[in-house]
């Protein structure tokens, strides 16, 4: 069992204040194999009072030297590569591959592209129009970072860096159940050399440590990602002290596949929500297909789903892992099983698990038709390998369809008409529109609309989340 009960906090590995010790299961395999500790409302007190005290230079630090630590952060990160990959997809059931050139590849990304912002940006040195009012930028303050276990390091790397960048002091507490991805950068950040108490970390779940974090008076802001859940609970909790709160919640993306699409749209629309196991918020979970091709892309679809492996995350090449966790495993099997109760037409997977596959939280990619969008599988976040695929007759119902969720966080269309597809993505009610297949570029703004959150997070926005704009009056 590794042993990884200690908190970073003040630049030190540092034990609980009491003990409470939790397992990190594997999901390929069920099994426990590390301890970490759930902290306590003392461990973060310590951890919120050392980033406050740090916070005095840290917010004064000369952009300079905050771009040599973060350059020197980039380099830890790239020479350990492969222990970030290995962790990621131990903890998560990320496939090794896949867990490097994805998982990996997107912390590498986001600190690159934070330090380019970095380096663009203009603190001070801002008048308002030919007034004497000049207008500067600073770090808001304490942070609390709570971050999910879908995507680790990405979302650790979107919240951190900015932080670092803007000249703030924060408090990360990772997911619980794939916390050692975020241990690890820890031992980064102290490798890299930033300052104590720039950077602390302290273990915990949500209705602890989680929830000591939002109603912290001393903390000024949280950013959180997760589901939207949690996300108003936090809201709630923060609200005591008016903390700025940035949310990157749940989705339940919608992706039109008109007659005049691509001819392996659908098969790539099936790829796109199977990836990761379907555990991504802004994927592609309801297809909604034009009539006149429908038995066509239900033939595609269901063939690419028998295509693609189910395999241990460990395994090398193109496969999909398990799913997270026990609880996340029940779920998806629950949400299953009322597609086929409520009537929608079982066409791929299903409930039992994979041949060969008994222990581990594994599932098929499974497919529903004749879906229609009042069902339980349409509406609620599945966050597994499982579509819906919902027939339209025409371009306007086809956007209703989609905008009528509670989420807005990323939809997709298919065609090749391009005056249509720029036509439906304004009318998306949504954070992220992808055309035909397009992938968003490193520095651009990542969020949702209505129940997925507020904030953007990534580029210049992401660092602008984490300032306080200033007015000096009479300046000249
Ligand atoms: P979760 O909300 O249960 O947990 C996320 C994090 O929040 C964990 O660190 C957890 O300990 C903490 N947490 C839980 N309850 C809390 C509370 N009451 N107060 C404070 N912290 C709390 O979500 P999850 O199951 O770990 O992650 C999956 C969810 O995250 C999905 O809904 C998914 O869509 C969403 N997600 C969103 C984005 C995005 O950018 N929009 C990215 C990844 C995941």
């Amino acid at each position: 069992m590794i042993d990884k009960r200690k908190f970073y906090i003040n630049g030190k590995w540092v034990d609980p204040i009491s003990t409470n010790d939790f397992e990190v299961i594997n999901p390929s395999n069920e099994s426990p194999y590390a301890c970490i500790s759930l902290g306590s409302k003392k461990d973060v007190d310590a951890a919120v009072d050392a980033a406050k005290k740090a916070f005095t230079e840290w917010s004064q630090i000369d952009k300079k030297a905050k771009i040599f630590l973060l350059e020197k952060l980039l380099k830890i990160y790239k020479y350990r590569w492969d222990e970030i990959t290995n962790t990621m997809s131990e903890e998560m059931g990320a496939p090794i591959d896949w867990s490097s050139a994805a998982q990996t590849q997107s912390g590498f990304d986001h600190i690159n592209d934070f330090i380019k912002r970095l380096k663009e940006f203009e603190f001070e040195n801002k008048f308002h129009e030919k007034s004497n009012n000049y207008i500067i930028y600073e770090p808001i303050g304490v942070c609390g970072l709570i971050t999910p276990w879908n995507w680790p390091i990405n979302q650790i790397t979107l919240k951190v860096i900015p932080a670092l960048a803007s000249g703030c002091t924060m408090i990360l507490k990772p997911s619980e159940i794939a916390p050692l991805s975020g241990m690890l950068f820890a031992e980064m950040i102290d490798e890299a050399g930033f300052p104590s108490g720039v950077f602390n970390l302290v273990n915990g779940d949500g209705a602890g440590v989680g929830t000591d974090l939002s109603c912290h008076t001393d903390i000024d802001m949280i950013s959180f990602t997760g589901s939207t859940r949690a996300g108003k609970l936090i809201s709630k909790n923060a609200a005591n002290n008016i903390k700025r709160v940035c949310l990157e919640l749940g989705g339940k993306g919608g992706n039109i596949i008109f007659a005049d699409s691509h001819p392996q749209a659908v098969r790539e629309g099936v790829r796109n929500i199977m990836s990761n196991s379907g555990q991504s918020c802004d994927a592609p979970t309801r297809m909604l297909v034009e009539k006149s091709i429908y038995n066509r892309a239900i033939q595609e679809a269901s063939d690419e789903a028998n295509n693609i492996k189910v395999d241990l995350a460990s395994k090398e090449g193109d496969h999909i892992g398990p799913v997270i966790s026990k609880k996340q495993y029940d779920k998806i099997i629950d949400l299953i099983k009322s597609g086929i109760e409520d009537g929608a037409t079982l066409i791929a997977g299903g409930a039992e698990k994979p041949n060969g596959l008994e222990k581990g939280y594994f599932i098929k990619p499974t497919i529903f038709t004749n879906v229609s969008n009042d069902m339980r599988i349409a509406k609620e976040e599945i966050f597994g390998p499982v579509l819906s695929i919902i027939p339209f007759e025409n371009e306007q119902e086809a956007i209703s369809i989609v905008n009528d969720t509670s989420y807005g966080l990323g939809n997709y269309v298919q065609t090749q008409d391009m005056e249509k597809a720029k036509r439906v993505a304004k009318k998306f009610r949504s954070g992220g529109v992808y055309i035909n297949g397009k992938s968003a570029d490193p520095g651009t703004p990542f969020g949702g609309y209505r129940q997925s959150g507020n904030g953007r997070e990534g580029g210049k926005w992401g660092l602008e989340e984490y300032l306080e704009v200033k007015t000096i009056c009479g300046w000249k």
